[in-house]
């Protein structure tokens, strides 16, 4: 198709942004546009971590020699024609802003190859666009980005260092590798190769990122719920990651990180894994292409739904329905225990696709939508990237009367919005401590106590390590710092946004009085450690560093540290069998200050809350 440059009144209603400011926003333009053209088949190359040389080559459709000029046009693309045909992309790319934005920033060269054509090559320095020259190449493109930034010193200053730049680049190439199976990419980083996928399956695609044993520890989903199709890998219910870096979610082809999906996932993985515990997955979400925006802000990864309830329920159901239908050995073994809050009961049926045709989802004619959406662009002035008005999908659909399939579907939303309810209730479980009376303990670990219809059961050791927790946290404020320089220094090899996070706090742990450093690929190396953590396992003490990446902005940093290290002292001072005194069990309580809601510095919890109409029910007083 012809590239062309679109008319102001089309370029108005795109979301602008900055698309490229790092070497794997070039990447992931450049990957994008190889996809956009059909490839089967991507290399990506990089040297300096993509500021010295980023180079992307495909086997897709090419560029004509006639568009070859456009290509490097602003707001000039070959996949948007009109202002409606935003309703309804099916490419990843369509603000035809990319290659400007690089070539403007770079010196960059197109050789590209048609169909049937001949070779030409195309060359940009700094935005000024050179001539056409024929050139030789198989069938496809290939992009050359070098010196990104040479004529930008500020953006250049801004840059981390080449192995974190290129960390990110790897990142970035994992999710390309998850998000096309059928396509076979290659990355190649200062001559070596970090990825290599062969374009057979999701399956395979996994194990190329995470290492084939990873599959064992999945669920494969493959359903349809009234016309959106949600498949893709889950982790099962005992298989967590220490942070959100697990999880890909792939909106009609599309890296996502969206909300209404994401607290879907979590809400039903809610009563599987702990705090600081996140679910793996590797999913995709496939919607008619009409009721999703993807006219967001280009550095949001992120997508708009005419319809979150519908989404929310359609995810929710399907990912509930396999945990549970998978777990049903494990609570029968828990027996009459207190069940965790029920779930909505789902038809949901999964791993077969539903015989009878999607269902209507609640959408507009397009003339009626148009009407919805009609508004005036106040004219620019002078420069482009004025904040513009984008198309508000959202909006515009939520005005319609719902079909009663609808209604259906706002019942289990409904559903899910109690059982969200009632996780927030049972969080809220602070009891007067003057209330409590101990009735004695079991097993040398468990103290039981009565208040009113409620006993409460408190695992001693749970408590009591976290009371030396919060002691050691205390202690830890004014704490003299030695280093002890190790004889063999630790390495620990972490993945892309991981090894980018700890680089972060680097200062904060020399302040602790760790000394640290990056040690090639994702690597670090800790080359001392304070003296009053000689004796730390490492690679938990990091872990659980990691583990913080996704709490981070609400806690002070130097706080989360002396956290850190708190716990990890934690559990080098608490042992097991340690017995409490009557008096000592009274002191801990008093310390816990009632709150059953506790948890130990892994996550357990500390108490259990059972009412006496459970216990009556467990002897079949009641029903
Ligand atoms: P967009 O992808 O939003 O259209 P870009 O600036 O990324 O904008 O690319 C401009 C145009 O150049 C595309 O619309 C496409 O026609 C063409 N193009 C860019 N890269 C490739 C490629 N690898 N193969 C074929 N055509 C390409
Ligand atoms: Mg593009």
């Amino acid at each position: 198709m012809k590239i062309h440059v679109l008319p102001q009144e089309v370029f108005n209603k795109i979301a602008a942004g900055e698309v490229v400011d790092r070497p794997y926003s070039v990447v992931k333009e450049l990957v994008e546009n190889a996809i956009d053209a059909g490839a089967t088949a991507v290399s990506v190359e990089t040297e300096g971590g993509g500021k010295t040389l980023i180079r992307v080559t495909d086997n897709g459709g090419g560029i004509g020699k006639d568009d070859l000029v456009s290509a490097y046009l602003p707001h000039a693309t070959s996949k948007l024609q009109s202002a409606e045909d935003l309703f309804g992309v099916t490419t990843l790319g369509f603000r035809g802003e990319a290659i400007a934005s690089i070539a403007s920033v770079s010196k960059m060269k197109i050789v590209s190859r048609t169909e049937g054509g001949d070779a030409f090559s195309l060359s940009c320095l700094g935005g000024k666009i050179g001539e056409i020259v024929p050139a030789a190449g198989a069938q496809g493109t290939e992009v050359t980005v070098e010196e990104l930034f040479f004529n930008t010193p500020a953006r250049l200053k801004f840059l981390k260092s080449d192995a974190q730049e290129e960390g990110d680049v790897a990142n970035m190439m994992a999710r390309f590798i998850l998000s096309r199976p059928e396509i076979s990419f290659t990355y190649t980083a200062n001559g070596k190769i970090k990825y290599r996928s062969y374009g057979d399956g999701l399956s395979s695609a996994i194990a190329n990122v995470y290492g084939a044993d990873i599959l064992d520890q999945l669920f494969e989903i493959d359903a349809d719920k009234h016309g959106i199709k949600v498949h893709g890998f889950i982790g099962n219910q005992n298989f967590s990651k220490p942070n959100r870096t697990y999880q890909s979610l792939f909106v009609n082809g599309r890296y996502v990180v969206n909300q209404t999906v994401s607290a879907a996932l979590t809400n039903a993985y809610a009563s599987y894994l702990m705090k600081r515990q996140y679910p793996f997955y590797v999913l995709f979400l496939d919607v008619p292409p009409e009721i999703v925006d993807v006219n967001v802000t280009p550095n949001k990864s992120d997508v708009r739904f005419a319809d979150n309830q519908i989404i929310y329920g359609s995810v929710y159901s399907v990912v509930s329905a396999v945990l549970d239908g998978n777990s049903r050995a494990l609570e029968y073994l828990a027996g009459s225990a207190p069940a965790p809050a029920s779930k909505p009961v789902q038809e949901a049926i999964v791993f077969e696709k539903s015989s009878e045709p999607p269902k209507v989802l609640p959408s507009m004619t397009y003339e009626e939508a148009k009407k919805e959406l009609e508004f005036d662009v106040p004219p620019i002035a002078g420069k482009v990237n004025l904040p513009r008005r984008t198309l508000d999908l959202t909006a515009a659909l939520e005005v319609h009367a719902p079909t009663a399939g609808e209604e259906k579907h706002e019942d289990a939303f409904e559903e899910n919005k109690k059982l969200l309810l009632e996780q927030e209730k049972a969080k809220q479980q602070r009891v007067d401590v003057r209330s409590l009376r101990f009735k004695g303990e079991l097993f040398r670990t468990y103290l039981f106590y009565e208040s009113g219809d409620d006993a409460y059961i408190v695992d001693q050791h749970a408590a009591h390590e976290r009371l030396i927790y919060d002691k050691l946290r205390a202690k830890l404020e004014s704490r003299a710092i030695v280093s002890q320089p190790m004889l063999v220094p630790f390495v620990l090899t972490l993945n892309g946004p991981e090894f980018a996070f700890i680089c972060k706090q680097f200062p904060l742990l020399e302040e602790i009085g760790f000394e640290v450093g990056e040690f090639g690929g994702n690597s670090i190396k800790v080359s001392a450690v304070p003296s009053d953590l000689m004796n730390i396992d490492l690679t938990a003490f990091f872990g659980e560093i990691v583990a913080t990446m996704e709490s981070l902005r609400a806690i002070k940093l130097a706080d989360l540290l002396k956290d850190k290290l708190a716990s990890a002292a934690c559990k080098a001072a608490v042992k097991g069998g340690e017995f409490l005194t009557e008096e000592e069990a009274a002191a801990l309580l008093e310390r816990m200050d009632g709150d059953m809601g506790l948890k130990c510095p892994h996550g357990r919890p500390v108490a259990v809350h059972i009412k006496k109409s459970e216990m009556e029910k467990l002897f079949k007083r009641i029903v």
